[in-house]
């Protein structure tokens, strides 16, 4: 196991001991190559082994008894003796974290290629069953350093903040993490967008606007994604509770006080929030994909007046509805024919050209093709029903299913 080829170049401590990382655990790479280098250096004295291949500066501070020649003082040949500046570069990354919130942290490095190769020369002279690589053991005792500065945590699944160490160029990057709040709103205006990204300019707020102003302001960031469970129409309200999540990118601030952002959110009159709670990325998905059932209230006006007894044919369109993407959906939407289902269907007349429709549905049904028919692409429709031309007004998203274990 002694391989004086190892030797052969000056390694530190460390570089030495990272080749046996494997053998034996609760020991440092230091503590192993302090051990490796001393039962070397006794071969040597013993005059087993042959020093004509070995660099001598490996056992700078050894007295031979033989008169094996100790070499001069050398730095590692592999990390030039980085592991002796990890103190010194613990603080640098301290210093660059400044007055950041965080809870948890994990440090990333990156080094030169010339030691990446020095590292592969080495694994191939001594086999690498044993190794740890040399970023490895930087990040865990770069990592150890900063915890016992900054007294928080490293996490290796999903830290608050990722500390990217280039030690070549002595560098020092933090990937902030984005703080994710779970919530449901309600939009209690019509007019206005869910996200600001979809028709910029046109319109003068939008539902993330108006959840991601407070959180923008108390985290002191300047951007955030907003992950709505589906979405109404811009001229739709949402009267019952829709689920979202609200992304804060970059935060400086985590210590938020979310009773405080509901109450600043609810102070306006275009959209309540309520159930607000920290959450992850995990919970994104969560909220985007699941499609449970929803309910909708939307006027429908006849073209001509209709019979009150034939209203009853509306109950007909309780069950499966074929539905042709909508026309003005197609721009963004694979032209399909999806299967829909009415859950549930009343009405309420008004007059004999306008009643109330009270919809429940699985989601992905599109209410207003299912009032008007768009052309025959939504089939059965209201208005296939009743023989008549219908046009929905005033839809309100009545109830949205709870997301579950959020
Ligand atoms: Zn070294």
């Amino acid at each position: 196991m002694l391989n004086e080829k190892v030797f052969s170049k000056n390694l530190c401590d460390h570089c030495l001991g990272r080749l046996y990382s494997g053998l034996l655990s609760g020991h440092t790479s230091e503590e192993r190559g302090k051990a490796i280098r001393l039962s070397m250096a006794m071969m040597i004295d013993s005059g087993k082994v042959e020093t004509k291949e070995i660099d001598m500066s490996n056992f700078h501070d050894f007295k031979f008894r033989n008169g094996s020649k100790p070499g001069k003082k050398e730095k590692c040949w592999m990390c030039s003796d980085i592991f002796d500046n990890l103190d010194k570069l613990a603080e640098k990354c301290v210093k660059r974290l400044g007055n950041l919130e965080f809870s948890s942290f994990l440090v990333g490095s990156k080094v030169s290629g010339q030691i990446h190769a020095r590292e592969e020369k080495m694994w191939e002279i001594n086999g690498i069953e044993n190794v740890e690589t040399i970023k490895t053991e930087i990040n865990r005792e770069l990592g150890k350093r900063i915890e016992r500065l900054v007294k928080k945590p490293v996490a290796f699944k999903r830290p608050d903040i990722l500390i990217l160490a280039n030690l070549e160029k002595a560098r020092y990057d933090l990937q902030i993490g984005s703080l994710y709040v779970f919530g449901y709103y309600s939009k209690r205006k019509r007019g206005f967008p869910q996200c600001k990204w979809g028709t910029p300019g046109v319109y003068k707020t939008s539902v993330q606007e108006i959840i991601a102003k407070p959180f923008l302001k108390a985290t002191e960031s300047k951007h955030n994604s907003f992950h709505g469970g589906g979405r109404e129409d811009i001229d739709a309200r949402c009267m019952g509770w829709r689920p979202f999540v609200i992304e804060i990118e970059k935060p400086v601030k985590r210590k938020i006080s979310l009773a405080k952002m509901r109450q600043e959110i609810n102070k306006g009159s275009k959209v309540k929030v309520k159930s607000l709670k920290f959450c992850d990325r995990d919970t994104v998905v969560r909220v985007k994909t699941e499609r449970g059932e929803k309910a909708y209230r939307v006027t429908v006006l006849f073209s001509k007046p209709v019979d009150k007894s034939d209203l009853k044919k509306l109950y007909k369109l309780k069950g499966v509805i074929s539905q042709r993407t909508p026309t003005r959906v197609s721009h963004r939407r694979a032209d399909l024919v999806r299967k829909r289902k009415v859950l549930d269907i009343k009405y309420k007349r008004i007059s004999s050209k306008k009643i109330e429709l009270m919809v429940k549905t699985n989601a992905g049904l599109y209410v207003k093709e299912l009032v008007s028919g768009n052309g025959g692409r939504t089939k059965p429709s209201v208005s296939s029903m009743l023989g008549v031309e219908a046009t929905p007004k005033d839809l309100d998203v009545t109830m949205v299913q709870k997301t579950r274990n959020v």
